[in-house]
């Protein structure tokens, strides 16, 4: 082999960009605040993600591969300061993981395609549509707009 000439940013037409298979590849590809919250399981402060407020419609993807999350339909204003939704958009598009660190029970929500970290769920959300509340960093999104 010569060159390698893959490059591993590029999103192919379905939105979708390779799985990088190891930790230096995420970290050339994130910026360095996406990739302590992505492959790092870290937590961006509150109120200061670019898609807290927005309203704007489109599907959120994975910041790190591009699978698609969530749809704007299901974002609502929790007043958490993280952008937040009732559902994901596919039941296998997110993994839900056990996580007990800092003292505290809680369910990590990761992407199921490649395992980086977006947020976690908690069962507050709005009663009548389910009653979950997917509380995600919005480093860990890329909203398409439609
Ligand atoms: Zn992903």
């Amino acid at each position: 082999m010569a060159t390698d000439t893959t490059d591993t940013t590029t999103k192919t037409a379905d939105g979708l960009m390779p799985v990088a298979d190891n930790d230096a590849a995420w970290k050339a590809r994130l910026s360095p605040e996406q990739y302590k919250v992505l492959r790092r399981a870290g937590t961006e402060p509150p109120f200061s993600g670019e898609y807290v407020d927005t309203d704007e419609a489109g599907l959120y993807r994975c910041a790190a591969c591009g699978n698609p999350l969530f749809d704007s339909g299901t974002k609502f204003h929790s007043g958490s300061g993280w952008p937040s939704f009732t559902s994901a958009i596919a039941s296998d598009a997110v993994e839900l993981i056990e996580d007990r660190s800092h003292g505290m029970t809680r369910t990590e929500v990761q992407c199921a395609r490649c395992h980086s970290h977006l947020g976690h769920v908690f069962d507050d959300g709005p009663r009548d549509q389910g009653g979950q509340r997917f509380c995600m960093n919005s480093l860990s999104l890329d909203l398409n707009k439609t």
